[in-house]
């Protein structure tokens, strides 16, 4: 089938995080010669996904990718429905009868595993769930038990250092962000005084960024503190500083660290540690039973090749809540496919497989869900273009959907209640938690950036008032 398509190919993509806008605005811009219509859904009244649920508020750069999404979905060409979840509210079933082309771009938004005895033990935190609630996830709870004076952050990637980053910062000077109130309560009020961070491999070796690895050091009446005896760096290691700037930038950075002295007797350290492998999450005794009061590492040694192998010494240190960042991990989609091991949806280049390894016509992925929960927000620019790339090469055959048009999907959602919010509500919420911030007054004279507005119920209403 080659003659021109009579009417706009109808899509659908779920997930209304950067992958999803990005995949909508490369489509709208790309060479083609017919017209779309985009329908991009999201779970949460919100858009914006991780952008709003997943990066540290203190993270300044982040407001320029919020604002180049928002430019992109205020042009008016792409649909927002939020609130709707895929799965309960509409089922594949539902979409493929009403648009030609799905696109999932669901994400990977739970913490992998880390599996070491102890991991359940009261104490032991997920780095996402810890996020989610100092972003004011609407599905996390309000409260967060933070009791500790010492806490363990497992892994070295960006996660790790804004989960260790929020924990050692002193409340007051994150009161310009975005936190709720709540989470503004929840710090103010911890005992914190050491974060200890660790890495399985060396200096040479961690996955997070200069930028992000620098902003430690701007916490104000924070120490950070460096242990000789983890700067070890095998033949790989100095290859790698040699030849790769980004990794010769962090090596600097911390050996700097390292040899200058940090100590001005802040009232919290944030220690970085290398070369240590949690082997268990202590537990505690009598009263604190059940309860974390350590972690076990085993000293590593690198193997030559840039990985490592345990010594067979360890070493335990008296901590009383574990945080893991050891990586996101992608969940299931219902009625789709699903690698466990990857977390992620069978796919070749963005087109989703069947059990037998064959494209599903008119069904694409793209962002984590497509290729792991690895790169920075960017990366997914180039990613999404893939997959559009896909759909434009499939595109004589994708016409399909049996219901096309714009309205019958809104009278689905109306006809089974869901209350779905639309990007003029979306303005409403921003405005109103902007407003909400430029009056903020309960914690003290300090001009919030926005306040924003959970539970989920109260997100809707100001939405759809
Ligand atoms: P990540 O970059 O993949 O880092 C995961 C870390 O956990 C690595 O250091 C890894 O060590 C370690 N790890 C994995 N399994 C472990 C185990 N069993 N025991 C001990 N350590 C273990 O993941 P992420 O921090 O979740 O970040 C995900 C992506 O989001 C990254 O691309 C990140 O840059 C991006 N991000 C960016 C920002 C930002 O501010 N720009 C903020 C948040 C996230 P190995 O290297 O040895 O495997």
């Amino acid at each position: 089938m080659t003659s021109a398509p009579t009417r706009p190919l109808r899509l659908a993509i779920i997930g209304a995080g950067p992958a999803g806008v990005y995949t909508a605005d490369l489509l709208t811009k790309a060479e083609r010669d017919f017209e779309v219509s985009i329908d991009l859904f999201d779970r949460y009244p919100a858009p914006y996904g991780l952008i709003r649920y997943g990066v540290a508020p203190d993270h300044p750069r982040i407001k320029g990718i919020v604002k180049a999404l928002h430019k992109v979905m205020d042009r008016g060409d792409i649909r927002f429905l939020g609130g709707v979840d895929f799965g309960t509210d509409l089922t594949l079933e539902d979409l493929r009868e009403h648009y030609d082309a799905i696109v999932f771009s669901t994400g990977a938004v739970r913490d992998a595993d880390l599996p070491v005895p102890g991991v359940d033990l009261e104490g032991s935190f997920g780095g996402a769930d810890f996020v989610s609630w100092y972003d004011g996830h609407p599905d996390v709870p309000r409260q967060w038990p933070l009791t500790a004076k010492e806490v363990a952050v497992i892994g070295n990637g960006n996660v790790a250092l804004d989960v260790a980053r929020m924990l050692s910062k002193h409340a007051d000077d994150l009161l310009v962000t975005e936190i709720p109130e709540n989470v503004y309560e929840g710090l103010k009020a911890s005992p914190v005084t050491d974060v200890h961070v660790f890495g399985r491999r060396g200096p040479a070796q961690v996955k997070f960024t200069p930028l992000e690895l620098r902003e430690l050091a701007h916490s104000k009446d924070v120490d950070i503190v460096l242990y000789p005896e983890d700067f070890e760096f095998d033949e790989a290691s100095e290859q790698l500083a040699a030849t790769n700037n980004q990794v010769k930038t962090m090596v600097g950075t911390l050996t700097n660290w390292l040899v200058e002295d940090q100590d001005s007797g802040a009232s919290r350290r944030l220690h970085l540690h290398f070369l240590q492998q949690p082997v268990e999450i202590l537990g505690g005794e009598g009263d604190e039973a059940g309860q974390v009061a350590g972690l076990r590492m085993e000293r590593m040694e690198l193997d030559g090749t840039g990985n490592v192998k345990g010594t067979g010494e360890y070493i335990d240190y008296p901590v009383q809540a574990v945080y893991r960042a050891i990586g996101y991990h992608g969940s299931p989609v219902p009625g789709l496919g699903y690698d466990e091991r990857k977390g992620v949806i069978p796919n070749d280049a963005g087109r989703i497989l069947d059990e037998n390894g064959i494209p599903v016509p008119g069904l694409y992925a793209s962002g984590w869900i497509k290729r792991g929960p690895v790169g920075l927000i960017g990366h997914t620019k180039g990613d999404a273009l893939e997959t559009i790339g896909c759909m434009l090469e499939d595109q004589p055959d994708l016409w399909s959907a049996a219901n096309p048009d714009e309205q019958a999907v809104i009278d689905l959602l109306e006809s089974r209640g869901i209350e779905y919010t639309t990007w003029e509500g979306w303005l409403k919420l921003d405005e109103h938690e902007l407003g909400l911030g430029a009056t903020a007054t309960g914690s003290g004279p300090v001009q919030r950036e926005r306040v924003k507005v959970v539970p989920r119920e109260d997100m809707t209403r100001i939405s759809r008032g």
